[in-house]
């Protein structure tokens, strides 16, 4: 148990999986949470609650865990929502943002007319680790036009410097630091 003493009651939903995808790696677990019905609802208020007068007109949320939150907190604000996928799955024409993993590295794409110029957006994933795929997410809104009005995460892991790579003129809001 490595939650503060603070943590509201459905984080403790969330488990610790050590050494997956790979040795050394501990993959926090969301999937007990998603399939708490009390414990989803609650964790959505709360992912919601600092968005709700910000005037946010669609929120992207990143493949795949981001699906799943940014779907549901875009129906709890009442806005549109957009993908951020992995290349090769979005037909049309696309924008590419790449990024730095701790070995190798990843892409990330969305569809070029996916947001009308101007539209205030607000990002969404389930962890900040390093913090390379929300700031490269945040390049590709920025690039197709929309206004970066800030990013909702669920975990952000304080040991990582996640954080500092964060353009930090728009907040970023992480409801547990683990
Ligand atoms: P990063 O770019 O290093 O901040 O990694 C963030 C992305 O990788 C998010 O989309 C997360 O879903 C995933 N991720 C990174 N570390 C973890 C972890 N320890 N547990 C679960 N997902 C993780």
């Amino acid at each position: 148990m490595d939650e503060p003493a603070d943590s509201p009651a459905w984080a403790a939903a969330i488990r610790d999986i050590p050494d997956f995808p790979s040795p050394g790696i501990v993959f926090k677990d969301i999937a007990p949470l998603l399939a708490d019905a009390g414990g989803f609802a609650a964790m959505l208020a709360a992912l919601a609650a600092p968005w709700r007068e910000a005037g946010i007109g669609a929120v992207a949320g990143i493949e795949s865990r981001g699906f799943i939150l940014g779907a549901a907190l875009a129906r709890e604000l009442d806005a549109g929502f957009v993908p951020l996928r992995k290349p090769g799955k979005l037909p049309g024409r696309v924008l590419e943002e790449g990024y730095a993993l701790e070995y190798g590295s990843d892409r990330l794409q969305m569809q070029a007319d996916a947001l009308p110029p101007g539209a205030r957006v607000l990002l969404v994933d389930d962890v900040l680790a390093t913090g390379g795929t929300l700031a490269a997410a945040a390049r590709l809104l920025r690039r197709q036009g929309a206004v970066l009005a800030g990013a909702a995460v669920l975990i952000e892991l304080h040991a990582l410097p996640g954080r500092a790579r964060w353009p930090s003129e728009a907040p970023l809001q992480s409801l547990l630091r683990l």
